[in-house]
């Protein structure tokens, strides 16, 4: 395998950088942590110009307004847009790094072209409506309950950890269809728009002080059956399809900027024992990006495969470490100069939690991948 880039490749990368380097300066400053409606404005007008210069949905078919790019050109994107500290996805990441992928691989066409030209566009914000208060880890055990009415579900129950619930206007959401059915088996997936009357959605506050998640709350909710993704009660494998997108592929830009962030810490760190710390971090990160080449090359042909897995564990605790040495090595500056990175380490906290945990990650790579035996059921 030839690992060099293509003279096409290097040509790729400098029409892009011409093309940050012209489109950065006009932007903004990034408005404030809980100035919501700026926060929409500014991540969908980026999203906007990306779109306008030919760079959004990198991977997604050409036909609804995406490039159809290699993964080499997906991956330098990537670094070059961390490279230049360009916005990221923002708001409506689940839009543009899960949800839009499982219309892709799951949705109807009338589901595509409704949805996924206005993603890539900044049209349209989403969320993701998975997790209830006794079906996180146990996502499977999802109480939401949706009965058929003519041509709508009609949706009661309840929600939580809704990220930018409050600003989505349309969600994956999670529902029972089938109560008698083994737990598995009873789920759909559905588009949901998130005015429909009946919903209501109450932000959380963060440890960090910020309100990007909500619970949300389900009374007598139609969701018309022509937003199913997928067949009834066939939810959770689509599920699983939605899972490895955001486990393996949707914290790549999450990975791309660790690096730059190790990377900035090398000169500061002096202490021999902090050295072989953060040498070991950039060993990892290295590994991480090997491993990400090959989910981003997988998910080009379909979805990431078992590498998602490992990914989203693997990563987690390389970001921990890098979050640990930083604190240690910064001391006292993290608060006088590095303010920044207290509130990285702060957030980076949710990381192993977010996505699946790491103890489910664990699980599930014992025994889909490993083939261990199962863990005791204690229902
Ligand atoms: C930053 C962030 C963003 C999120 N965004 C969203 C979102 O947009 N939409 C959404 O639906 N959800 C979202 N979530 C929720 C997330 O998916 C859940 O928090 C996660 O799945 C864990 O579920 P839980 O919080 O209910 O914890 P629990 O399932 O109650 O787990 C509590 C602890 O018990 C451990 N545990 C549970 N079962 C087992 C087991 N069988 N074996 C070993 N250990 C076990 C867990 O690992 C964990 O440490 C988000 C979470 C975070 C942190």
């Amino acid at each position: 395998m030839d690992l060099r880039l293509s003279d096409s490749d290097e040509a790729f990368r400098a029409e892009l950088r011409a093309w940050l380097t012209r489109a950065l300066p006009e932007l903004d400053s990034p408005p404030a942590r809980d100035d919501w409606p700026a926060r929409v404005r500014y991540d969908t007008d980026w999203q906007r110009r990306l779109f306008d210069a030919g760079y959004a949905g990198m991977s997604w078919p050409t036909e609804y307004g995406g490039r159809d790019a290699s993964p080499t050109e997906q991956l330098l994107f990537l670094e070059e847009t961390t490279q230049a500290q360009a916005p990221y996805v923002g708001v409506n990441f689940v839009g543009n790094l899960h949800a839009g992928p499982t219309l892709i691989a799951e949705g109807t066409d009338e589901q595509k072209a409704a949805h996924l030209p206005r993603i890539l566009r900044g049209d349209e914000v989403w969320c993701q409506c998975f997790s209830e208060p006794g079906a996180g880890s146990d996502l499977a055990g999802l109480r939401a309950r949706a009965v058929r009415d003519g041509d709508d579900y009609v949706v009661n129950g309840q929600k939580i950890w809704c990220s930018f619930g409050h600003v989505g206007e349309f969600g994956e959401l999670l529902v029972r269809t089938d109560p008698d059915a083994s737990k598995h088996r009873g789920i759909s997936w559905l588009i949901l728009a998130m005015d429909s009357a009946g919903i209501e959605v109450r932000p959380i506050e963060t440890l960090l002080g910020s309100s990007e998640f909500s619970e949300v709350f389900f009374d007598e909710v139609r969701v018309p059956v022509v937003n199913r993704v997928g067949a009834e009660n066939d939810g959770w494998r689509v599920t699983n399809v939605t899972l490895s997108f955001e486990r393996g592929t949707a914290f790549v830009g999450e990975m791309v900027d660790a690096r730059r962030l190790a990377d900035e810490l090398r000169p500061l760190v002096h202490d021999a024992t902090d050295r072989h710390e953060l040498g070991h971090v950039l060993a990892q990160l290295d590994a991480l990006w090997a491993l990400t080449m090959r989910n981003v090359t997988q998910a080009s042909h379909g979805t990431p495969g078992p590498g998602a897995l490992m990914f989203k564990l693997a990563y987690s605790e390389a970001r921990d470490r890098l979050g640990e040495l930083s604190m240690r090595v910064l001391g006292r500056d993290a608060f006088d100069v590095h303010d920044y990175r207290v509130e990285e380490r702060l957030r980076t906290l949710s990381i192993p939690i977010a996505a699946g945990t790491s103890q489910i990650q664990r699980n599930i790579i014992g025994e889909r991948l490993l083939g261990l035996p199962k863990e005791k059921s204690w229902e």
